[in-house]
């Protein structure tokens, strides 16, 4: 069977945030949440999914109150440098190895790193995503995408409507609700298994147990809630692990459990 022969989870970043942003009627109490990014050794060589955070909107003083100076959730760099870097680094890799590029959905804490493939590789995303963020008017700011991280003519999109494969063995399935063109990924490894990485349409364990998003764009609660249970058949179907995109358990025990 062809599939994907690694899968190397990255930590690039926290994010401290009140519970309920990420599981809807959580209490406020503060959580440190990873960011998530994913690669993939795939036919063609790695694939990365998401790239974490603009470390200069955070480190630049100016950059940081324009961003982020007023909002519920502040980053936090997790190393000395560049966090891509450093994680590619603990992965044995360098930048240049990395192939193409797919982003779950326009945020800023998935799409800050874009900076570092434009103009070098594909940037797969999904067309409703794109259109949505760059929409004239303030909305997408409102909303936590930065136009800064992603609209940049020199980036290679390949746009995609609804479900499609990426590589053998990766295929991007759309989840709309968290924001308008959120996808979620389907990965099948070449041993046998595999496993399906969430992101941010189910964003922590007891949220993918409970069927409870987090922030949604423009869809009702049970319509967020119906693409969780979307996530959980495709698994659940497949004998695939569900994995929810920002749990400070999970993500860590899963990055563990497929270390070496
Ligand atoms: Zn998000």
């Amino acid at each position: 069977m062809t599939g994907v022969r690694r899968v190397v989870p990255l930590t690039l970043g926290y994010v401290d945030l009140p519970a309920y942003v990420l599981e809807q009627g959580a209490p406020a109490d503060e959580i440190r949440a990873p960011i998530p990014g994913v690669l993939l050794e795939c036919d063609g060589g790695w694939l990365l999914l998401d790239t974490g955070f603009n470390t200069a909107l955070v480190t630049d003083p100016a950059l940081r109150r324009r961003f982020h100076g007023d909002r519920a959730l502040r980053p936090v760099i997790p190393g000395p440098g560049e966090p891509l870097d450093e994680a590619l680094e603990r992965a044995g890799l360098g930048i240049a190895e990395i192939r193409a590029v797919a982003v779950s959905h326009l945020h800023w804490d998935h799409a800050g790193g874009l900076r570092h493939f434009a103009g070098r590789v594909p940037v797969h995303a999904q067309r409703a995503e794109y259109e949505y963020a760059t929409q004239p008017g303030p909305e997408p700011a409102e909303h936590g995408m930065f136009r800064v991280d992603y609209d940049d003519p020199a980036i290679d999109w390949r746009f995609a409507a609804g479900d499609t494969e990426l590589a053998p063995g990766v295929t991007a399935v759309l989840t709309a609700g968290h924001t308008p063109g959120h996808q979620s990924f389907v990965v099948d490894l070449a041993g046998g298994g595999g496993l399906v990485f969430a992101f941010d349409a189910a964003n922590t364990t007891s949220g993918c147990e409970h069927e409870i998003p987090g922030g949604l764009i423009g869809v009702t609660l049970e319509e967020g809630a119906a693409q969780i249970r979307k996530l959980k058949r495709l698994a659940a179907e497949r004998g695939y692990q569900l994995v929810p995109g920002h749990d400070p358990v999970a993500w860590p025990a899963l990055a563990k459990a497929l270390a070496g």
